[in-house]
């Protein structure tokens, strides 16, 4: 017999026969808990995370996700789903239930005439700009190339381009799913609108998808890019002329702060590596001549540290970050939405800067405004249009024995920056204590979006995410 959680928190045992009848029904594979590639196929980004599926099903074909989501109903199993296993609260994993591994599905089609891509629901950021950037078309996504597709698009989805080029969720056509039911289902603006509507920005919460359609976006190969790193003693200024900068900024044009500990990144002095330091990083996405005079007033708002600037492939740029934030550390977040950096706020990141609970921690300001506003707040389900920044306090160490002091100083200076917040946050940004704060992911759409969910998934049978009860 083989036993496994169900959804309301028991446990069934099976007929090792119907395991079997599942596995023989798949075009990918099926794990149990003594598989081999078990334990790689469990691990997501978050070390913090150590749950054990009962049973994984590795989705090759959409078949497999039906036979996965048919299964896991027949027997109310609980169910999790996994794209590209990056989110902080670690919902891709469950404890003894069944877990949807799309992470298989990891194709992607593009036809630049149309200007159009195709991505199957494992594909990663990286596999999608690889192809679209060789035909010089881009979807803006997020800034680390291993990040899932499938996660960062229900979310909603930005980066580097987003300010100039909407959200991700903005470029998405359509998506391919299979319902809770166990249906086929295509939604876009002509088929299913409802359903498309809530999948911008809803979460994993009305279907699994399987493949999604975007319009693709020209861009120039190359963009101006780099970081200017400033010390800490100089950060308040320069963030409060940052703040005016980038009130003025062009929309192809995004700037981000960062604070945290240097790396020893070799275009700085050694005596700066390991010391507090305020990164401006940026990204222009339009002629690349015409960027050096626009971030010229970067570089004077006090003396930097170092700076890397320069053009470069943006498909090269969209992986830079990618060795600060590699799988296997222990990470805790927490976000709010920002409609300005006032002051009162300055002061209180730079001085948490100066007591930073790690090597690795790091305090983000991420600059949203332009095209990521652009549209109503009720045209997606993300809701978030007036949001000029986010301010992520990202906690990243290495041993379980710090756990409660670097999650404490992030609570702490989360609490400490409530004042000065907008009172939303996005969704990809919370974790796994956040379920308080669902109200402010979904914002003036939640209402909307429970009752879809009571249409699409009336048993909650999707309820490992950022959850929408299902509600009339
Ligand atoms: C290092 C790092 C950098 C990041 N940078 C950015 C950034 O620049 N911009 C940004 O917007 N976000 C960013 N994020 C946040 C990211 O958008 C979320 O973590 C997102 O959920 C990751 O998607 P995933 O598929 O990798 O995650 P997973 O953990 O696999 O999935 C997250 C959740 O999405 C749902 N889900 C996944 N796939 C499907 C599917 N096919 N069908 C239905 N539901 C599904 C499930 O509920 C799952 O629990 C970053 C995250 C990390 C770790």
């Amino acid at each position: 017999m083989y036993r496994l959680t169900l959804s309301d928190g028991g446990v069934v045992e099976l007929e090792e026969s119907e395991i079997d009848r599942l596995a023989g029904s798949l075009r990918g594979d099926l794990l149990r808990q003594d598989s081999s590639h078990y334990d790689w196929a469990r691990g997501i980004w978050n070390a913090m995370i150590d749950r054990r599926p009962g049973l994984i099903v590795r989705c090759a074909v959409p078949t497999d996700v039906r036979a996965a989501i048919d299964f896991a109903r027949q027997h109310g199993l609980l169910v999790s789903v996994r794209g590209g296993g990056h989110n902080i609260a670690g919902n891709a994993v469950c404890d003894g239930g069944l877990m949807i591994d799309l992470a298989p599905m990891r194709w992607v089609r593009v036809d630049s005439s149309a200007a159009t891509a195709w991505v199957g629901a494992g594909a990663t950021l990286g596999d999608l700009d690889r192809e679209t950037l060789a035909c010089g078309q881009v979807v803006p996504l997020g800034i680390n190339s291993t990040t899932g597709v499938a996660g960062l698009t229900l979310g909603g989805g930005f980066g580097w381009l987003s300010r100039r080029f909407g959200l991700t969720v903005d470029n998405l056509k359509s998506a391919d799913l299979v319902s809770t039911g166990g249906q086929f289902l295509r939604a876009s603006e002509q088929e299913n609108p409802d359903l498309f509507w809530a999948l911008r920005g809803g979460g994993g919460n009305f279907g699994v998808v399987t493949a999604f359609e975007f319009s693709l976006q020209r861009i120039w190969p190359e963009v101006l890019a780099g970081l200017i790193v400033y010390p800490l003693d100089q950060a308040r200024s320069v963030l409060q002329q940052y703040r005016e900068f980038a009130a003025q900024a062009p929309d192809s044009l995004t700037v981000w702060g960062v604070m945290r500990k240097a790396p020893p990144l070799p275009f700085l002095p050694e005596n700066v590596h390991g010391t507090e330091v305020l990164i401006l990083a940026l990204c222009y996405s339009g002629n690349p001549d015409d960027g050096a005079a626009l971030i010229e007033p970067l570089r004077h708002l006090g003396t930097p540290a170092g700076e890397h600037v320069g053009r470069q492939l943006f498909v090269n740029w969209q992986a830079a970050f990618d060795p600060l934030l590699a799988p296997g550390a222990r990470n805790y977040w927490k976000s709010h939405n920002l409609a300005a950096l006032p002051d009162a706020l300055i002061d209180i990141v730079v001085e948490y800067c100066q007591r930073l609970p790690s090597d690795q921690t790091e305090i983000f300001i991420a600059q949203m405004g332009g095209a990521t506003n652009s549209k109503p707040v009720d045209a997606t389900a993300y809701p978030h249009r007036e949001a000029e920044f986010i301010v992520n306090v990202h906690g990243r160490w290495d041993s379980a024995s710090d756990d409660d002091r670097c999650i404490g100083w992030c609570r702490q200076l989360f609490d400490a920056l409530v004042p000065h917040a907008m009172g939303g946050v996005y969704v990809n940004f919370m974790t796994a204590d956040e379920g308080y704060r669902v109200g402010e992911a979904y914002g003036a759409n939640h209402q909307r979006l429970a009752s879809l969910k009571q249409q699409y998934d009336p048993d909650n049978l999707l309820r490992m995410n950022q959850n929408i009860p299902p509600s009339r």
